[in-house]
């Protein structure tokens, strides 16, 4: 017996907020912004604000700083 590759149903469509670090879901979630090719979603428009002020920071969080 296998089971399929493809993401499990209910997990695919989340992404994470870069600012707060909460998951949501692209379709319903309350900004977008498009940054240094990637798109990235945002539980409010309060945190895509934060995301404006500063991309660079939000946008790479994997950095170490
Ligand atoms: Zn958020």
């Amino acid at each position: 017996m296998t089971y399929p590759n493809e993401p499990r149903s209910d997990e695919k469509a989340l992404v994470t907020d870069p600012v707060c670090g909460m998951k949501v879901d692209p379709a319903t979630a309350a900004a977008r912004r498009e940054y240094d090719g990637t798109t990235f979603w945002f539980c409010s428009t309060g945190c895509a604000d934060a995301f404006d002020a500063d991309p660079h920071r939000y946008g790479h969080p994997q950095t170490a700083d």
